[in-house]
């Protein structure tokens, strides 16, 4: 079972998005200057808009060749980060190229693109195989009300960010738009972002909703098949995110109370992950969160009939 080298490294979790994805948290948690409305790690309590590097990269470095020499968890991925925003780091660019050159394995960066109109960014993440930037909104109204803005960051010089970053990179991009019910799925905005879309020329589409409990209770997710209608309207290279599609390699010894911490303090986990991720330590780990339940660490909480563990808000 993965250990949490100094909180740095987490999981492999599974990813609906790249499959089993080995986390690396290159920021404190929920570092970001967004505050979108179906966040899974909660509300943004304080935005960051200044570059920081308050992990510094040779750390990362260490905890990641810590991980690698020790574990044996299989993973497809190594993803940098999903907890935040990680091109907030100022030294991005070399943390990418030092995962790389430690690990046969492709690296992905997940980011808001709000930071693709500075050159040294889209450099920075031109190094990584797969970069998986979202687009919500094709209005600044819309934007404003899903992805809930620090000041002074705007919708339209995104976009022309994530052109210009299309032009340069040469790794696969996956926009990603995130619809959320009567928010950002009125036909008016489907066709805006459509028209975005076709300009930016993404490798794929991921059509994704609020999967898991979200930071505003009253974001709800749009039903599967106007989803279904949605990504035929943005043509072949579109899919609906739906269920777990990586690989089915598990862990190898039971998950201890302060792991399991860790990846739900990351990305709420549904009473399903249990079995794709502990296999046969499923229920030992149930009855871990159940104890964490019984301190008031972790709550249940239901969405779409389904249930999930997240950390109870303070
Ligand atoms: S979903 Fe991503 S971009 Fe939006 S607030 Fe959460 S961490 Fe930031």
């Amino acid at each position: 079972m993965s250990k949490n080298t100094g909180k740095l490294i987490f999981g492999p979790v599974p990813s609906r998005r790249l499959g089993r994805s080995l986390g690396v948290d290159i920021l404190p948690l929920k570092t970001c200057n967004l505050n979108c409305i179906y966040c899974e790690l909660g509300p943004t309590n304080a935005y960051t808009t200044e570059f920081v590097d308050l992990v510094p990269p040779k750390a990362i470095e260490t905890a990641f060749l810590n991980y690698i020499s020790k574990e044996c968890a299989t993973f497809d991925v190594v993803t940098i980060t999903a907890s935040g925003e990680p091109t907030l780091h100022s030294e991005l660019g070399e943390i990418i190229e030092t995962i790389k050159k430690n690990i046969d394995k492709p690296v992905a960066v997940l980011t808001n693109a709000t930071t693709l109109p500075l050159p040294w960014v889209r450099e920075a993440l031109s190094k990584a195989d797969l970069v998986l930037p979202s687009l919500d909104a094709a209005s600044e109204e819309t934007f404003r009300r899903i992805n809930r803005p620090a000041k002074g960051i705007e919708l339209a010089p995104i976009i022309k960010g994530l052109i210009k970053f299309r032009e340069e990179y040469r790794g696969r991009l996956l926009l990603e738009i995130l619809f959320v019910k009567d928010v950002n799925d009125s036909p008016e905005e489907i066709e805006a972002l459509l028209k975005y879309t076709q300009q930016i020329c993404p490798d794929e589409i991921q059509i994704n909703t609020v999967a898991r409990p979200p930071a505003v209770g009253w974001a709800s997710p749009v039903g599967p098949d106007k989803l279904e209608e949605i990504a035929k309207l943005f043509g072949e290279n579109a899919r609906v995110i739906t269920s777990y599609m990586g690989s089915k390699e598990r862990v190898s010894s039971a998950p201890e109370e302060d792991e399991l911490l860790e990846m739900i303090k990351r990305r709420p986990l549904s009473r399903d992950d249990f079995e794709t991720l502990f296999g046969p330590y499923e229920k030992y780990a149930l009855e871990k969160v159940g104890g964490l339940v019984e301190k008031g660490i972790i709550e249940r909480r239901l969405l779409n009939n389904k249930e999930f563990y997240l950390v109870r808000a303070k």
